[in-house]
């Protein structure tokens, strides 16, 4: 791969986590094919980020949208060297005992179905192409404890882990790695406006004295799809201050 001809899609690409990684990757010489729900703020993103970026409207957990948006990148770009699996949400929040089946199902939808999706059919697309490639998928330090999170949320978390961990090891023949990011606190729309709440978190289980930012997850993410982390697959990068650690 060259510096200059390497393109990737970056789902949740219109805020957060996502919009940096866009910026970092394009930063850096990408093309990025950025998909997300919100066509709004995916439509102003891709414009406000420049030439090298295309958006397209995608809901994550549709098999066809998935499809369609490494489709995209490939008819873009002429070929995609990376997939960035960042889109998510809370979802269903409440205890085990109250939550309904259905905001169960969604939570795991948007936050694991759509892992595998960006898996197969970004795999599927760089096996194809025959030049190796990687996927970065986005879980969270909820998924390695049950209290850090959302009840849901934790459980879809740690799938996610182990899904990175299963396609390393299928993929690794075709020079496809697979890494995870597991972020902290961080401030994006996700956690909500109200900052002080988080400070507060912050305070007790944090012992970095700093909220984590997107570009701070945006660095990590950038550096696992890139060559410079060619012998790195199969593995889990909490960016988190020394949450989990702690
Ligand atoms: P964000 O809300 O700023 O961005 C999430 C993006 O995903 C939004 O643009 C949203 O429209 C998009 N999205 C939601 N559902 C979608 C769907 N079904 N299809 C396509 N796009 C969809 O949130 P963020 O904090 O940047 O989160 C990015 C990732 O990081 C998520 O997977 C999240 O779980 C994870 N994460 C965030 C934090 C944090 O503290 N912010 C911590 C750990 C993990």
């Amino acid at each position: 791969m060259t510096a200059a001809a390497r393109a990737a899609l970056v789902t949740g690409g219109a805020s957060g986590i996502g919009r940096a990684t866009v910026a970092r990757l394009v930063a850096e010489g990408w093309q990025v094919v950025l998909a997300d729900l919100n066509a709004e703020n995916g439509e102003r993103t891709a414009a406000e980020l420049g030439a090298d970026v295309r958006f397209v409207r995608a809901d994550v957990s549709e098999e066809a949208d998935v499809a369609g948006a490494v489709g995209a990148c490939v008819a873009e770009f002429g070929r995609i060297d990376c997939v960035v699996n960042n889109a998510g949400v809370g979802g269903a929040f409440g205890a085990l005992t109250d939550i309904a089946v259905a905001d169960w199902d969604y939570t795991f939808a948007v936050l694991v179905r759509s892992v595998f999706l960006g898996i197969k059919h970004g795999a599927r697309a760089m096996q194809a192409a025959g030049r190796g490639g990687s996927i970065v998928n986005t879980a969270s330090v909820a998924a390695f404890s049950g209290g850090a999170g959302p009840q849901a949320y934790s459980a879809a978390k740690a799938a996610v882990l182990n899904l990175g961990r299963v396609a390393a090891a299928e993929l690794a023949g075709d020079r496809i790695r697979v890494n995870t990011v597991c972020p902290g606190l961080i401030v994006t729309p996700l956690i909500g406006p109200d900052l002080e709440t988080a400070r507060a978190v912050m305070r007790q289980a944090q012992p970095w004295p700093d909220l984590g930012t997107p570009e701070d997850v945006a660095e990590v993410i950038a550096f696992l799809a890139g060559d410079a982390a060619r012998f790195v697959t199969g593995e889990e990068i909490t960016v988190d201050g020394g949450l989990r650690a702690a």
